[in-house]
């Protein structure tokens, strides 16, 4: 049966970033996220061009939460026409600003350093794999700066969960927890008025159903259309994985020979989980005086925005935050807010634990950290999570015996460890039991922000298991609803 609405996706059809989707009816149109494309440089190429979109004519953005993914190119939006509002959760508003910024000064700074010729890079090498000289880089892309953004911030509206807010003639929305990271929604939208009112929901990312830090993801009563993420459409969490005990193992041995800890983590994410099982192992008298370093003024961020909008946390957290607790604090808990901070802790001589961005070991201060320890013996890096193909971090997971980190040669002589189960995002078990979820059985279901094999992995599940049929849609490619 048909809406009367049309959709559109200008990114994450196929892919898992650039989520970009056009949402039109005949008195509405909207944009529901605006993101980066992120990856190797063709993908980032790709942000300087503009989607197809007349932004002058769009009532509204949506952005349902802080990743670069879903947000880092809303700067451009006023750039390109925009004249609407933009609307996100309280939290992520909170948030947007400070990821807009950063994006800002780390655009600046690449290109800077792109067209000087000072561009830090790292490779690590497999036994037998000769160094090599400095990659080329392509010149850097600068999207927008400091003035777009504060253009951008002016015409944003945090609305609270659950709450409807109407974003355009016959079109209201309401933001549900996605349990994915602090402040992160799904949207559902509602197209016209009583009786013949209908639902779009769009799950933006998902966070697993059992979190033990986050609250688990809403579960909607009905929606006529459902536009659901696939990150981890093919991919299954080990059901036997205990990332606390692990921990618990790896801080023993730490503290036993005084070594150095090393965690590359994305700032809003996995870097709250993490603290969040400190904390747990703390209060179990399982950190042995550990200090913990949080190198990421984001992740500090996304730490104080779990304590203004507890809703965001497991029932029990939210319950403790109410009551005036602290339960992402302990005494060994240290921020590190600049540089000078970042390059002392370099120095710490009896131990500690680093949690440093960027997470795929690409860049970020987690590679000086491993500059500084990566050939001595008492430092442990612990790697989770997915790690790209062919990559700094995948390759030391794998047995690299050397790296380079910018042009310096280094034997690795530090251990490398997993831990398993520190996901934000829903697995594909997840995501069949939130679209089993609803009151009552979707319509019908599009699946994006996904690889097309990870797509069609979750379809065949969603076809047995619940006998919902799934459409794939195609970049640009007009889909009526
Ligand atoms: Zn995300």
């Amino acid at each position: 049966m048909s809406i009367g609405a049309t959709i559109q996706f200008h990114g994450a059809a196929g892919e898992v970033t650039g989520s970009c989707t056009l949402l039109t009816t005949p008195k509405a149109r909207i944009l529901v996220d605006f993101g980066m494309f992120q990856g190797t440089p063709a993908d980032e190429a790709r942000n300087a061009v503009a989607p197809r979109i007349d932004f002058a004519s769009l009532d509204a953005i949506i952005i349902t939460h802080a990743h670069i993914d879903h947000c880092g190119r809303l700067a451009m939006a006023t750039s390109l026409g925009f004249k609407g509002k933009i609307y996100c959760t309280i939290a992520t508003h909170e948030l947007l600003g400070r990821v807009m910024r950063s994006s800002a000064r780390l655009q600046r700074a690449r290109f800077y350093e792109r067209s000087s010729g000072s561009a830090p890079w790292s490779r690590a090498l497999m036994p037998g794999e000769a160094p090599g000289v400095a990659p080329e880089f392509p010149p850097a892309q600068r999207l927008f700066d400091t003035p777009e953004v504060r253009d951008t911030m002016d015409i944003i509206e945090g609305v609270a969960l659950n709450r409807e807010v109407k974003i355009a003639p016959l079109m209201s929305l309401t933001f549900r927890n996605a349990g994915h990271i602090p402040g992160a929604a799904s949207a559902e939208i509602s197209i016209g008025v009583g009786a013949d009112r209908k639902i779009v929901l769009f799950s933006g990312d998902l966070g697993p159903t059992h979190s033990a830090l986050l609250a688990s993801p809403h579960k909607p009563a009905r929606a006529d259309v459902v536009i659901v993420e696939s990150t981890n459409g093919e991919r299954r969490r080990d059901a036997g994985a205990d990332p606390e005990a692990k921990l618990a193992e790896i801080v023993a041995d730490a503290a036993a020979r005084k070594a150095k800890i090393i965690i590359p983590c994305f700032a809003l994410g996995r870097a709250q989980l993490l603290v969040h099982r400190l904390a747990r192992l703390h209060g179990r008298g399982l950190l042995h005086g550990l200090n913990v370093y949080v190198d990421s003024p984001m992740a500090v961020h996304g730490i104080e925005s779990l304590y203004r909008n507890p809703e965001y946390l497991s029932p029990e957290l939210e319950q403790s935050v109410r009551a005036g607790g602290a339960p992402l604090w302990f005494p060994e808990l240290h921020y590190v807010l600049s540089k000078r901070e970042s390059m002392a802790i370099d120095r710490m001589v009896h131990g500690g634990i680093i949690l440093a961005g960027s997470g795929f070991m690409d860049a970020g201060p987690v590679m000086r950290h491993l500059g500084e320890s990566i050939d001595r013996t008492d430092c442990i890096v612990v790697l989770s999570g997915y790690q790209p193909d062919g990559g700094f971090a995948w390759k030391l997971q794998r047995g690299a015996d050397r790296v380079q980190i910018d042009g310096k040669l280094l034997p690795v002589r530090a251990s490398t460890v997993r831990v398993e189960g520190l996901s934000g995002h829903a697995d594909q078990d997840d995501l069949v039991k939130w679209l089993g979820s609803f009151g009552e059985k979707p319509g019908r279901v599009l699946i994006n922000h996904g690889t097309d094999a990870g797509r069609a992995a979750l379809a065949a599940r969603l076809s047995t298991e619940l006998g919902i049929e799934c459409a794939m849609p195609a970049y640009e490619v007009p889909i009526e609803l």
